[in-house]
């Protein structure tokens, strides 16, 4: 293949322009193709382990444009800074940070917004970066749709307030897009402009999300998380506002910054019940369907009173404690047995909701019953 579509393909006149980059780019995509391909046969044959995959398709048309060089593609970071990259040049280049090691490769991005970025891959000594100590508290997280999340105490994270203003932007840049003349100059200039807000929205939100994970890390030894599960009316897929958006991100930089940290990270079902189940009595008498959404404070029938979020939250640590501790259960008994056992499939583990009525948690000790 690389001497049919690399080294034949650069001699026809319509693929001439092959020559003006560098051969390892060309190569690279090779490669990728390559890795594409063998993934999917792995599959089907059984190799790969994991849900199974389809062929490559070719990749959806897009403003977005990526090369990568490797290192005996001759990729060089200079003294001074700049960029040294093979039949492009010197680059200068805005670093984000200093490089941990010599990169393995290079990928360079230009964006839909025309920016270019270059992305380095290092390796680095995972060891010494979680030698800090750990704090002793946990947390669930409840995701709403009121705020962005509620912690534990009642300690509420905020939408952001630039999520509303760049919504209205977004909106309004859509519609220009939408109303201008295909492959006019016109809008070639509406889709830079809302390529740009697109970023910046991403910028921002990336930005805002890291600190708030940061934030609950250096709090929080153990958090709980509901999988994703947006309380509200279910809209359509092209309407889901950012703050929804923002979940996802929300979550997977959390889980990923957890493990790096050594903490805790358990995610719960998305359909564990966590706001109507009352956490002094164990029954499923709290607010229900679209109805209860606007119900802050409930009481349940063995009389506790209860906050929606306060409650949510406390209910969403519990379980994750929970199943925490089933996993490190597991991990214990075979230690001892020395060898493996079966997990746990009974319905404790994968019903949260067997037994809930006929056997009410006490408030101190709710993990503990199940
Ligand atoms: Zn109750």
């Amino acid at each position: 293949m690389s001497k049919r579509l690399i080294t034949e393909a650069k001699r026809t006149p319509e693929r001439a322009w092959l020559v003006e980059v560098s051969a390892v780019v060309l190569q690279q995509a090779l490669a990728d193709c390559d890795r594409a391909w063998r993934a999917f046969f792995d599959s089907r044959s059984g190799k790969r382990p994991g849900p199974k995959i389809g062929p490559p398709r070719f990749k959806r048309r897009s403003h977005r444009q990526a090369v990568r060089f490797t290192r005996n593609g001759r990729f060089r970071v200079l003294g001074d800074g700049r960029l040294r990259l093979p039949k492009i040049g010197d680059v200068k280049v805005a670093w984000s940070r200093e490089l941990p090691s010599d990169p393995s490769s290079v990928t360079v991005i230009k964006t839909a917004a025309g920016r270019y970025y270059a992305s380095f891959v290092v390796a680095v000594d995972e060891d010494a970066a979680s030698q800090e100590p750990l704090p002793e508290a946990a947390t669930g997280i409840d995701l709403g749709l009121k705020d962005f999340a509620v912690l534990r105490g009642g300690k509420v994270i905020e939408s952001p307030k630039f999520f509303r203003s760049l919504e209205r932007k977004l909106k309004r840049s859509q519609r220009e897009l939408a109303r201008k003349q295909r492959c006019s100059a016109n809008r070639e200039r509406a889709r830079l402009k809302l390529a740009r807000i697109h970023e910046r929205i991403r910028d921002r939100r990336d930005d805002w999300l890291d600190k708030q994970v940061k934030a609950i890390l250096e709090e929080n030894q153990a958090v709980y998380v509901e999988d994703l599960n947006v309380k509200g009316p279910v809209r359509g897929r092209g309407a889901k506002s950012l703050h929804d958006q923002a979940f996802g991100g929300f979550l997977s930089r959390l889980e990923s910054k957890a493990e790096r940290r050594g903490r805790t990270f358990v995610r719960i079902d998305r359909f564990f019940p966590s706001t109507q189940l009352c956490s002094a009595c164990g029954s499923l008498s709290g607010p229900k369907g679209l109805a209860g959404l606007k119900i802050r404070l409930w009481q349940c029938g063995c009389g506790a009173v209860h906050d929606r979020d306060v409650n949510a939250e406390l209910n969403i640590r519990r379980e994750g404690q929970r199943l925490a501790d089933v996993a490190a259960g597991h991990a214990e008994t075979r230690n001892a047995s020395g060898g493996r056992i079966r997990p746990d499939t009974s319905g404790a583990a994968r019903n949260p909701l067997q037994g809930r009525n006929e056997e009410p948690l006490g408030a101190g000790a709710a993990h503990a019953v199940l």
